[in-house]
């Protein structure tokens, strides 16, 4: 057995490097990170680091995210509830690290999506926890403008934990005019995601606190309904939906949390409850959804039940870091522990090519509704928003140095979706347009090129060319004024 260092001086404690660290496990990966679970050697307490690849950072010009997300981190770190604490930040050759607070109880997407025990209570609870957050952030001048149910985690004690504030926004004065400047410069430019993103930023107006009530609105309307407000087959047909404020709610959905979601999803952001509040956010506090809760004191959460009995032992007992990890991270070990978690998804089964024919033009309606109703008992089945799978399979998505297994499923409408098989977390969908084109490079890789970037997959089971096929067919269907003669 090793004998532990002794305690770093105050010199060492300030000045931190990855071998003051045992990486575990990879616990998240983002589109510029890996997240890895890790334990400081002179403490034993556990962190999450963050990891970017510089050199991903740079050719991605992400650098900018970075320094922003670092930036909001810090004026936030005086705040004790509901963000993670970035305890320092360090750097070696090829990565930069950002060790935050552990989130042990993962994110609360799972947790409301259809399979879940969420209920009324948690809504509303955790719906008050997300408004003293948003106050937290208003008081620091911040608005976070990439708010949705992944980037809400919850601690030990299943408070939440906001995270990623690379597309955070400062609103001092001198800030303020740097936003405009930033707008005017780049039209067009769009930052969050599409479901949650007010009509404000799809119009490239002004940036205000009221931007996150907007997705305060459509967290609450998932939570409740299970469903997203604005819905529809591509980012385009999403974003039309926004600016129309074209969404229904469900029949049974509760009365005052509707009056709730009516009153935050306005498209003047000026007349959102809580943007006018001299006091932020005293109307929300004040709105008959919350009256049972005590704003002084809120209290211990509900209750969250485990969504099956295989997930509750995925976060915890699955998270120990192994006593014989070397500390520090070199690309070797980093390879390692992606290939370690790839190898833990790997038992999830796919679909192959010999499932039958799922030509689209092929399914006539009753067809369509004969494997709906089959699809369901399909696990999947939750994350495609009731479209049916036409072809589903693991594909490794490559960014940078490193590939995320995920489950890709083509469906109806026309999606593809791709999800977290080890989280059973929906990581998000490559847009169709009539540009969209698919290249096949082998047998194994392929790319779909889309106008704003190119997806750089592997099948490894080695039907590329399936995928090619599959895909330009449903292009084909929906796009048929773009098939060249
Ligand atoms: P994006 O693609 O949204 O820009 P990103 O590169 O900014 O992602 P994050 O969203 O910060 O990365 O992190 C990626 C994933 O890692 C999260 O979805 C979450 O599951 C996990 N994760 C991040 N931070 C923590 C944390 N502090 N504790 C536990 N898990 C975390």
């Amino acid at each position: 057995m090793m004998t532990p260092p002794p305690p770093p001086t105050e010199e060492a404690a300030r000045k931190r490097s990855a071998s003051d660290f045992v990486f575990g496990k990879v616990i998240g990966e983002g589109s510029f990170s890996t997240v890895y679970l890790a334990k400081d050697i002179h403490t034993n307490k556990e962190f999450a680091i963050k990891v970017l690849e510089k050199r991903h950072m740079i050719r991605e010009k992400k650098m900018e995210y970075v320094l922003r997300e670092k930036k909001m981190l810090q004026i936030l770190s005086g705040c004790t509830n509901y963000f993670v604490k970035l305890y320092c930040t360090f750097q070696d050759a090829e990565r930069l690290y950002f060790v935050l607070t552990y989130a042990k109880n993962g994110e609360l997407l799972p947790h409301i999506t259809k399979n879940g025990s969420w209920n009324l209570e948690c809504t509303k609870y955790y719906a008050a926890e997300l408004v003293l957050a948003l106050e937290q952030l208003n008081d620091k001048g911040i608005v976070h403008r990439d708010l949705k149910p992944e980037n809400i985690l919850f601690d030990e004690n299943w408070h939440i934990l906001l995270i990623d504030f690379g597309s955070a926004k400062i609103m001092t004065a001198e800030d303020k005019k740097e936003n405009e400047e930033d707008g005017r410069k780049r039209k067009n430019s769009f930052v969050g995601t599409a479901q949650y993103v007010s009509p404000e930023i799809l119009r490239n107006l002004e940036t205000s606190y009221a931007s996150d009530l907007w997705a305060l609105g459509c967290i609450i309307y998932q939570m409740i309904s299970r469903s997203h407000p604005f819905h529809a087959g591509s980012e385009y047909l999403i974003f039309q939906k926004i600016l129309k404020l074209e969404y229904e709610f469900p029949e049974d959905f509760d009365e005052t949390a509707k009056n709730l979601v009516k009153e935050l999803l306005v498209l003047n952001p000026t007349k959102r409850l809580g943007a006018a509040d001299i006091k932020p956010y005293s109307s929300i506090r004040q709105h008959e959804f919350f009256g049972d809760i005590d704003w002084d004191n809120i209290g211990p959460p509900p209750k969250i039940l485990p969504r099956s009995p295989n997930s509750s032992k995925s976060l915890d007992k699955d998270n120990k870091i192994p006593d014989h990890l070397e500390p520090g991270l070199d690309s070797e070990k980093a390879s390692r522990l992606q290939l370690d978690m790839l190898c833990q998804t790997s038992n999830t089964p796919t679909r192959k090519k010999s499932d039958g024919n799922r030509n689209l033009a092929n399914l006539d309606s009753s067809e369509i509704e004969r494997r709906l109703e089959l699809q369901k008992l399909d696990k999947w089945h939750n994350l495609v928003e009731g479209n049916l799978i036409l072809k589903q399979g693991l594909v490794d998505k490559r960014k940078g140095l490193f590939a995320r297994r995920r489950m890709f499923l083509l469906t109806v409408g026309p999606n593809l979706y791709y999800v977290d098989p080890a989280t059973m977390v929906l990581k998000g969908r490559i847009p169709w347009s009539a540009e969209l084109r698919t290249e096949p490079k082998n047998f194994k890789i392929f790319f779909v090129h889309t106008p704003n970037r190119t997806y750089y997959l592997e099948d490894p089971e080695g039907y590329a060319l399936e995928w090619c096929k599959s895909i330009d067919e449903v292009h084909a269907y929906y796009f048929p004024q773009s098939v060249l003669p």
